[in-house]
């Protein structure tokens, strides 16, 4: 049986645009905007132009098609910034367009995808609720239907790029309890009556907004819904394997950079004369990190060849969540203590990994709710 690389030429062609685009325009300022928890908005516009955005998506939108490893070699270049915050909000997007393209009607995908693939438009994704993160099925936002619009009320938290956003895809409410009464709906955010009420201050991912939003009556067009009324939920759990790819795929990056950092350090720092690389624990402890990166790594990559195929694997998706979130934790925890006190200062990139990869095991989906689906596929 021949051995079969996941990525060819033109993968490595993407790769090399996308790192050479993080080298100039993102890695040069990145420590500046985690301080001053935010990136600029141009950011988006830079990558829209250079075609970063639109990777993945269809040419009529201004995209550029190809398999799903165009979107993981684009993924792990820009998560190789070092800021979680950074990747997640310029990749805000990626969560928020997929429903937009699948489910939108062709107005609304002509008039939106394609300013948000050229970063002229953000796109956010709004599910989570002040009382429903977890538990989709409980959104109480309610969306009315008056005529040619629908009455939007209630509220969200926690939402990527929520503050600077101006399309959210949100989850509302347009039925009776439970998940067969939850929409999708696109909320344009320059509507009267969208606000946002709080920039919310985080353990991690200091580059990115996480906002917290308000509808008080809210009038947006019925063209706007996603698909049919009652059918949001099928589309927000489709649209999570995605996501819970994107999750493992920045996990393992995370992993990655904290074991770069690490060989590095290990051999400028002495202790009792000689480099902390002649010690055995520590030499131990990078080839742990190292082994269990490789094989999470590769779980994720077989995962994303099964998805490329046409399979849907939900098991192995959350499966490959979970472990590489585990990898990332125990990886994370070990770079920091091979650094010792300088792990725990701002000016030592370990710190940051550290702190931006905790969010990793809970958005998307937490551990337990990975371990649900898992357990709901196995018995
Ligand atoms: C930085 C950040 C960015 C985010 N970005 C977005 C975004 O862009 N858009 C968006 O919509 N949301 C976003 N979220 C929200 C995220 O998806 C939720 O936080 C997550 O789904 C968990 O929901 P919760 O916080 O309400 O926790 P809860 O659902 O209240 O869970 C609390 C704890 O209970 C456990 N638990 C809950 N139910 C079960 C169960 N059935 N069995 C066992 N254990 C259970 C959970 O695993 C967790 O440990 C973001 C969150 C953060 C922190």
């Amino acid at each position: 049986m021949s051995y079969q690389e996941y990525f060819g030429e033109t993968h490595r062609l993407v790769r090399q645009t996308v790192r050479k685009f993080v080298e100039r325009e993102i890695n040069p300022y990145v420590n500046e905007w985690e301080e001053q928890g935010e990136f600029p908005r141009e950011l988006y516009r830079r990558a829209g132009e250079a075609g970063i955005l639109g990777i993945g998506y269809p040419e009529a939108f201004g995209g550029t098609e190809g398999d799903l490893f165009l979107k993981v070699a684009a993924m792990e270049e820009i998560a190789r910034c070092g800021s979680g915050g950074v990747a997640a909000g310029l990749g805000s997007l990626d969560i928020g367009l997929p429903p937009i393209l699948r489910s939108g009607g062709e107005n609304l995908k002509k008039r939106l995808i394609p300013p948000i693939l050229a970063g002229e438009k953000i796109c956010a994704l709004a599910i989570t609720e002040p009382n429903a993160g977890s538990d989709v099925g409980a959104i109480r936002t309610r969306a009315v239907q008056e005529g040619k619009v629908y009455r939007v009320n209630g509220r969200k938290t926690f939402i990527t790029s929520g503050a600077r956003a101006d399309v959210l895809t949100c989850a509302v409410r347009t039925g009776g309890p439970g998940p067969h009464g939850v929409s999708l709906l696109v909320v344009e955010t320059d509507t009267p009556g969208f606000e946002v009420t709080r920039v919310l201050k985080k353990m991690g991912w200091w580059a990115s907004d996480t906002a917290e939003l308000v509808f008080e009556d809210c009038l947006v067009p019925v063209e706007n819904l996603l698909g049919e009324e009652g059918q949001g939920f099928y589309g927000i759990m489709a649209n999570f394997q995605m996501e819970r790819l994107q999750m493992a795929l920045l996990a393992n990056m995370t992993a990655q950079l904290a074991l770069e950092e690490s060989l590095k350090y290990v051999k400028q720092r002495e202790a009792f004369g000689r480099p902390l690389e002649g010690f055995q624990v520590t030499r131990h402890k990078l080839v742990d990190m190292a082994t269990l990166i490789e094989a999470s790594r590769e779980f994720t990559y077989r995962v994303a060849a099964k998805i490329e195929a046409g399979l849907n694997p939900v098991k192995e998706i959350s499966m490959a969540k979970n472990f590489s979130c585990q990898v990332s934790d125990r990886v994370t925890y070990d770079a920091v203590q091979i650094h010792g006190g300088y792990g725990y200062m701002r000016e030592y990139l370990v710190e940051r990994l550290y702190r931006d990869n905790r969010v990793l095991s809970i958005g998307g989906g937490t551990q337990e709710i990975m371990k649900e689906i898992i357990g709901k596929l196995m018995f």
